[in-house]
């Protein structure tokens, strides 16, 4: 895909900062959804949306950067049309929404934190589905997998969090 910021990664001036982080519990499935793509688990990540804590981080920084509501509040979980929502629809939504105040993605940098499985060898496809998401080039995405290290819920494979930051460059102001 055509990178949409068609300059160096240095020399893009960042002029919004986001910061989202999410955590979801994980019950029993046969799938794992994180950042749009499916990686084969004996868990699932619960949630009223597909559960997509990557995503979801991503959408929280996005909206924080340009001063909207948090993503509880553009997309409440009492509302039945967000049921089983796919996060990748609800990414877009919010992109949408970024260009038209009138800004672009100069980077996102996430941490996910997991346990079980083991994230390293499915980084890049996750860099490659939120680049194609965010329609950006891939080398302005870094994605890093950390375990917790036994301890707490995630360390005990009991959830998934992730945290993410974004910086935005100005496109008409
Ligand atoms: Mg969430």
């Amino acid at each position: 895909m055509e990178p949409r910021l068609n300059i160096p990664v240095g020399s893009s001036p960042i002029h919004r900062v986001g910061l989202g982080t999410d955590l979801h519990r994980l019950e029993p499935g046969d799938r794992l959804r994180l950042g749009g793509i499916d990686i084969p688990f004996d868990r699932r990540l619960c949630g009223h949306s597909d559960g997509d804590v990557v995503i979801h981080a991503v959408i929280d920084a996005l909206l924080g950067a340009v001063g909207l509501p948090d993503i509880g509040e553009r997309f409440p979980d009492s509302d039945p049309k967000y049921r089983g929502a796919d996060s990748r629809t609800l990414l877009a939504q919010v992109v949408a929404e970024v260009e038209a105040s009138g800004h672009v993605l100069a980077n996102l940098d996430l941490v996910i934190e997991a346990e079980r499985p083991k994230l390293s060898p499915h980084k890049e496809r996750i860099r490659q589905s939120l680049a194609e998401l965010l329609k950006a080039s891939p080398d302005r995405i870094g994605v890093k997998a950390k375990s917790r290290e036994g301890v707490d819920a995630v360390g005990r494979g009991e959830a998934i969090a992730c945290t993410a930051v974004v910086g935005l460059t100005a496109t008409s102001r």
